[in-house]
């Protein structure tokens, strides 16, 4: 109840922000849909070694898992319910690949720390989410991709003179995602810096805004999200100090729908479309487009 009090204040605080955009501040809308690529759908395909693609073949539905609080990355718009973003936008191009018109998708919100979970029961079909790709998770879950990298950062408040990169982080109250790999390298790697975990980075954002903790981590493309929609409140410091590869989870043993992914998203890496979804969403936040990662088309097992 007190978060999701929190993450209304938030909600309206951007809100009220973003209806006064100041000239020469970075756009403060979202993706549009006009701007938006237009994905072929394949409608001849057909995946009968992926369990997985014909359970969802036999609903009729893909049930896809994502981020609904991240600006240009994931986002679910309160008033129509509509979700946008460069994730979301991945999740649209690749199932246009298998057969599924993205009207068909069905996009369902899960927390970092619960991916996994989601993906061993069966929650959801696959997930694309700011998910990196580690060995650890590779144990539990497999990944397609990856299709972008990002590298964890900070986001401090505009008047915010002491921190500047994550060594400065001793005896700072620093807010991340359970379960998250921001949050396990800072326990590890700057053990000194005050951790305080929510479920959603919305809440450590609110959390910053509201002077209870001094700093967000996570990767760049999520923090810059938040700083390009209240300039005026937020800025990202420092270089990004880690490599977070982002994949596709799917279910583990599911090698037919992995490798599938990895042909989409390579497909669409050459046709364009993966540029152009990038710089209706993403590229909002303001960096060009970059050159996606090599795909990683690794041994089943
Ligand atoms: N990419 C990192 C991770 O997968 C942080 C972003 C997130 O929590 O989704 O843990």
């Amino acid at each position: 109840m007190k978060h999701t009090l929190r993450a209304l204040a938030l909600a309206a605080l951007l809100l009220a922000t973003a209806a006064c955009g100041k000239p020469g501040s970075p756009p403060v809308k979202g993706p549009q849909p006009e701007d938006l690529p237009v994905y072929k759908v394949d409608t001849g395909f057909s995946l009968p070694a992926s369990r997985t693609w014909e359970k969802a073949k036999k609903r009729g539905r893909l049930v896809v898992g994502v981020k609904e609080d991240q600006p240009y990355m994931g986002e679910k718009d309160p008033a129509s319910g509509r979700y946008s973003g460069f994730d979301i936008e991945i999740a649209k191009m690749t199932a246009a690949s298998l057969g599924f018109d993205p009207a068909t998708i069905e996009f369902k919100t899960i927390a970092s720390a619960n991916r996994e979970t989601a993906l061993q029961n069966g929650q959801i079909d696959y997930y694309v989410g700011t998910y990196t790709i580690n060995d650890n998770r590779k144990k539990q879950v497999g990944f397609a991709g990856p299709y972008f990298m990002a590298g964890q950062s900070l986001l401090v408040r505009r008047n915010e003179k002491d921190i500047k990169g994550p060594e400065d982080l001793d005896g700072k109250k620093v807010c991340s995602a359970a379960g998250s790999t921001p949050y396990q390298r800072l326990q590890k790697e700057f053990p000194k810096a005050v951790l305080v975990a929510y479920d959603t980075y919305s809440v450590c954002v609110d959390n910053l805004l509201t002077y209870q903790v001094d700093a967000v981590s996570t990767d760049d493309s999520i923090l810059l999200g938040y700083a390009a929609k209240v300039p005026e409140e937020l800025k990202v410091v420092g270089k990004p100090f880690s490599k977070e590869p982002y994949g596709i989870g799917v279910p583990r043993g599911d090698d037919a729908l992995r490798l599938a992914l990895d042909d989409a998203l390579e497909a669409d890496e050459k046709n364009g479309d993966w540029k152009k979804a990038y710089e209706a969403t993403l590229g909002l936040s303001g960096q060009p487009a970059p050159k996606p990662p090599a795909i990683d088309r690794y041994p089943a097992g």
